[in-house]
């Protein structure tokens, strides 16, 4: 394969993802028909938490983010995980057919499962669209501009005379002069390669 990051050039936005007491960030998200009550099409990592909550439940909702979200949402959504955290705690919500819908958001769909499809990593989940609404007309953010401002979106401030080692991917921050041999990130599992020292 020549250069697969060409995969980043494909328009995928940013989104919420929330069923009943769970909920993670996606990006992979598509429009698969179309008429009053289209389907929708998202992927969901197998390891989620959120992936064992979608299998109980038969709804989940799309809360779609602009470009100026509260960066907080991503980090609380994205890097952390339901099976240690309660994600709404901090997260003002409204209740929309039963399913926990995120304010912060220019609106939301809730759909119903209809079918899944299970891969090596991800499960795909189609739903159909049962309601949906615009809160806000603002532009959402793209996963490629998610990529692109990472750094400054999610940057985090370290303790003053600790040498912190910051995970590049989800900002965890692991207070050590050296990190271990073996070392993977407890949130994103990524390999210590990916950690900067500050
Ligand atoms: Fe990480």
């Amino acid at each position: 394969m020549k250069n697969i990051k060409i995969t980043r050039k494909i328009t995928q936005g940013m989104y919420v993802l929330t069923t009943k007491e769970g909920g993670c960030i996606v990006d992979a998200v598509s429009q698969v028909s179309a008429g009053d009550e289209p389907l929708i099409s998202v992927a969901v990592m197998k390891s989620n938490y959120t992936n064992e909550l979608l299998k109980k439940n038969n709804k989940f909702s799309l809360s779609i983010l602009s470009k100026d979200v509260n960066p907080e949402i991503i980090k609380t959504f994205g890097f952390n995980t339901g099976r240690k955290i309660n994600k709404f705690e901090n997260t003002k919500t409204t209740k929309i057919e039963e399913i926990d819908v995120i304010n912060d958001s220019i609106g939301y769909m809730v759909c119903e499962i209809v079918d899944f499809i299970e891969n090596d990593t991800h499960t795909l989940f189609i739903g159909k669209v049962i309601e949906a609404d615009v809160f806000e007309e603002k532009e959402p953010m793209s996963y490629g501009y998610y990529q692109e401002h990472k750094e400054e979106l999610l940057k985090v401030t370290t303790q003053k005379g600790k040498t912190a080692w910051v995970c590049s991917v989800c900002g965890y921050i692991y207070y050590a002069e050296e990190l271990p041999e073996d070392f993977r990130c407890p949130i994103c599992k990524v390999g210590k390669e990916y950690f900067k020292k500050q």
